[in-house]
């Protein structure tokens, strides 16, 4: 009998899932729901697209025809309203429910708009989805200035792309310092001067009290001392939670995210969850790096919840990695509780690592539990690997010594992970790998070449 497939959210984590049920099993029926209206995009690429750096075809990754020919039945605009997990059905507004025999609920997360008057006017955005940035990419040349509510990837991503679209840029901060819940002193301050430098100008410990609109559209920001900034873009998507929604409605444990063990299952059987809308076993949701906004991560535990729906073992569950970005080409990773400050079982080994690299190493009782990288994202692999293990001080500080000198001219001396730089997968250069060895991308299959430039790795596109 033909096994139904189904998935709600064409994410990294849905859209993974899809692929490796496909590949896996020929005969089974996969069916994909989004309530979206393009097809699989890059959304981590969302700022490229918006400053002009990728075009729709490029972030678009997969077409329409492509899920055909891979018989995936993609619907798009067409969100799930409810599950009913007695009769195995997903539902809908206006059409019949679907029945499924394994679930795949890949959601990711959604904004929460501040809860001030005008945080609905036209030219507020939260930015997350390739409509928006399309949007928003079309009405860009009439935006003199924009104003960041919050501090997060998206704003980040926002503030580099406007600049580099000519938008001049201001950046409200809640507390003192750029971040706190997420960052430590040090890297706020790195991150605060590099957007200084690049001429954001940042208001600290201050927040919006409205937004002031004229004819339905957002034309200031209203400070809490009743001091008003011009703005005719307002961005706020960087406060987020999990989409649990159709969870909790049909009754499926919940927590800071939809509760999964180690294989993504959730509280009902036969439905499973991956992405950022997962809170995998042994997360604590009181943390306040709990909640993942992480490709990579969505990634992996899209391939994983596919294994698991499978009856197979799945890999690459448990990641520590929680946020990986980059800001004006610098790497920004945050793995597992880097942010925690020095204090009772807490130790912190802070190693700048040459001038453009800050690493700083969190251990509790000498176990690391977490980390912070800004600079470049070469170590991340292996912290994340060590982080996962909970790795002692001793074998964490030999597995991160620096590298001994080459044995070869032209062999990378050091293990280093990289995305690809056309779907973004993460992918793995191990020590000793000659430079211009040719690697293929296990999740587009694109040819890149390994560069070395005797500090740092990266890809580049193979030309025929
Ligand atoms: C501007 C921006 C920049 C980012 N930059 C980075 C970065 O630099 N590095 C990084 O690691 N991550 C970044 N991210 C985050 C990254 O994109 C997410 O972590 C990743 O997309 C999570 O994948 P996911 O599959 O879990 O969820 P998502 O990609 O959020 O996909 C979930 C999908 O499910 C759909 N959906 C939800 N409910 C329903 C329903 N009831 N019915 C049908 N469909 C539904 C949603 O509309 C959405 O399309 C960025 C995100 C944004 C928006």
């Amino acid at each position: 009998m033909t096994t139904h497939f189904v998935i709600v959210g064409n994410g990294a984590a849905g859209y993974r899932a899809a692929k490796a049920l496909r590949e896996a099993d020929a005969d089974a029926q996969v069916s994909v729901f989004s309530d979206e209206r393009y097809p699989f995009y890059l959304r981590r690429q969302l700022g490229d697209f918006l400053s002009g750096a990728m075009t729709l075809q490029e972030i678009v990754f997969q077409s329409r025809n492509a899920y055909r020919r891979e018989r995936i039945d993609l619907f798009l605009m067409t969100p799930i309203t409810s599950i009913d997990p007695d009769a195995h059905a997903v539902e809908f507004a206006a059409s019949p429910p679907v029945r499924y025999d394994r679930l795949l609920l890949a959601t990711g997360t959604e904004a929460v708009r501040p809860a001030i008057p005008g945080r609905d006017l036209a030219g507020v955005t939260t930015f997350d989805t390739l409509t928006e940035a399309a949007d928003l990419r079309d009405s860009l040349k009439a935006v003199e200035h924009a104003v960041l509510l919050e501090e997060g990837v998206i704003g980040l991503t926002l503030a580099e792309s406007l600049l580099a679209a000519g938008v001049r840029v201001t950046q409200l901060l809640a507390g003192e310092r750029f971040w706190p819940e997420a960052l430590d002193e040090t890297t706020s301050g790195r991150i605060e001067a590099l957007l200084e430098e690049r001429g954001v100008v940042l208001r600290r410990k201050t927040s919006a009290r409205a937004v002031i609109g004229t004819a339905g559209r957002c034309a200031a920001v209203e400070l809490a001392d009743g001091q008003r900034l011009s703005a005719d873009l307002v961005a706020c998507g960087c406060r987020r939670r999990p989409a649990t929604r159709l969870a909790q409605g049909a009754g499926i444990e919940v927590g800071a995210g939809i509760r999964v063990d180690e294989t993504l299952h959730a509280s009902r059987p036969d439905v499973f969850a991956a992405g950022d809308v997962a809170e995998p076993a042994g997360t604590d949701p009181s943390a306040p790096a709990a909640g993942a906004f992480c490709w990579q991560r969505a990634w992996a535990q899209g391939a994983a919840a596919a294994a698991s729906m499978l009856d197979h073992r799945p890999h690459g569950v448990a990641e520590a990695v929680r946020i990986r970005t980059t800001l004006f080409g610098l790497d920004l990773a945050i793995l597992g509780e880097g942010h925690l400050p020095a204090g009772g079982r807490v130790t912190v080994h802070e190693q700048p690592d040459g001038p453009d690299v800050w690493r700083r190493l969190v251990y509790r009782d000498d176990r690391l539990v977490g980390a912070i990288i800004l600079g470049t994202g070469e170590s991340v692999h292996e912290l994340n690997r060590l982080v996962v293990e909970g790795a002692g001080r001793e074998r964490a500080e030999a597995v991160l010594a620096p590298p001994e000198a080459p044995e070869g001219e032209d062999l990378v001396p050091t293990t280093f992970a990289r995305h690809c730089p056309i779907c973004a997968a993460e992918l793995v250069v191990h020590r000793g790998t000659r430079e211009g060895a040719v690697l293929r991308c296990h999740a587009c299959n694109t040819d890149l070449v390994v560069c070395w430039d005797g500090r740092h790795g990266w890809f580049e596109i193979r030309r025929p």
